[in-house]
């Protein structure tokens, strides 16, 4: 081992040492810490060096703040809490929630949603749990995404925005920086469309897993995904149509959003049938008061 990875992995170990939690838990954050030394700057990791101070994990029964969910991240208190019954890699997911977390007195900035405590409001929950579950897939390889559908719209907007851009804004909780181009180049009520749009998909596969086995359902998902595919076309001509080529690159784009429909259809066919049997487990669990 070089000099430079024990300074790293002595480094990290600090960063995580006042963490209240299971020691399986905190191995797995010193893991988690590491890679994201590795991938990125200091500044960029400003909200996970403030949260690790403070943060609790616990392994639970069944979570009882989340409704059917079975790893949680509150971003609230700053607690993760975990099933017992998880695969160990969805603690991953929960990790970048926490990373990407930056309070300012009632106003919580999770990655690309924002948050009000006055008044309990919210919007961007699907684009952060859909860029959560890209970030994941792409820096744990091993772990199987639960938001598919969002992720295809991570999947635009990182061609759009640029991923490094994409990825800073989702670390730093910069949500205003995110809001303000799409507001700028989509216009105000665009803009709103757009928000609406993501937000009413709701398509996690394990919340509650299953509704999306019905064709209503899946409808519904194709047609507002059409509707926001409408809009990151438009948001990409508005940014790129004084470029040399736009012609090209907005062909190329177009392409791109056709493969993702694409992407789409195959994703549906495998839902429908890996949810059989995740159903049959879902409902077990829930018998076994698991979930
Ligand atoms: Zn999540």
């Amino acid at each position: 081992m070089e000099n430079k990875d024990i300074n790293l992995f002595d480094y990290t170990l600090d960063l995580i040492k006042d963490v209240e939690g299971d020691e399986i838990l905190k191995k797995i954050l010193h893991i988690f810490a590491m890679i994201l030394y590795q991938n990125f700057d200091e500044k960029t990791l400003s909200n996970f060096n403030n949260n690790v101070k403070t943060l609790k994990m616990k392994i639970v029964d069944s979570c009882e703040n989340a409704k059917n969910a079975i790893a949680y991240y509150n971003n609230e208190t700053n607690e993760i809490a975990i099933s017992k019954h998880i695969q160990p890699y969805d603690i991953f997911h929960e990790l970048f929630h926490m990373a990407s977390r930056k309070r300012n007195g009632n106003n919580i900035y999770s990655g690309l949603e924002f948050i009000t405590l006055d008044d309990l409001g919210n919007m961007g929950n699907t684009l952060t749990e859909g860029y959560t579950d890209k970030m994941t897939k792409k820096y744990i390889p091993e772990y199987n995404p639960q938001y598919i559908y969002e992720m295809l719209i991570s999947n635009a907007l990182d061609k759009i925005i640029g991923e490094k851009n994409m990825e800073k804004i989702y670390l730093t909780g910069n949500t205003d920086l995110l809001y303000n181009i799409l507001a700028k180049y989509l216009g105000d009520k665009d803009f709103c469309r757009f928000m609406y749009f993501t937000d009413s998909l709701k398509t996690s596969v394990i919340v509650p897993p299953i509704f999306y086995n019905n064709t209503d359902d899946q409808k519904r998902i194709k047609n507002t995904m059409r509707k926001v595919y409408e809009l990151l076309l438009k948001l990409f001509a508005n940014i790129y149509k004084q470029d040399d080529n736009f012609e090209e690159k907005y062909d190329d784009f177009k392409i791109y959003l056709d493969s993702l429909s694409t992407d789409l259809d195959a994703i549906i066919a495998t839902i429908n049938f890996s949810l059989k049997d995740f159903s049959i487990t879902y409902k077990k669990d829930k018998d076994k008061g698991v979930i």
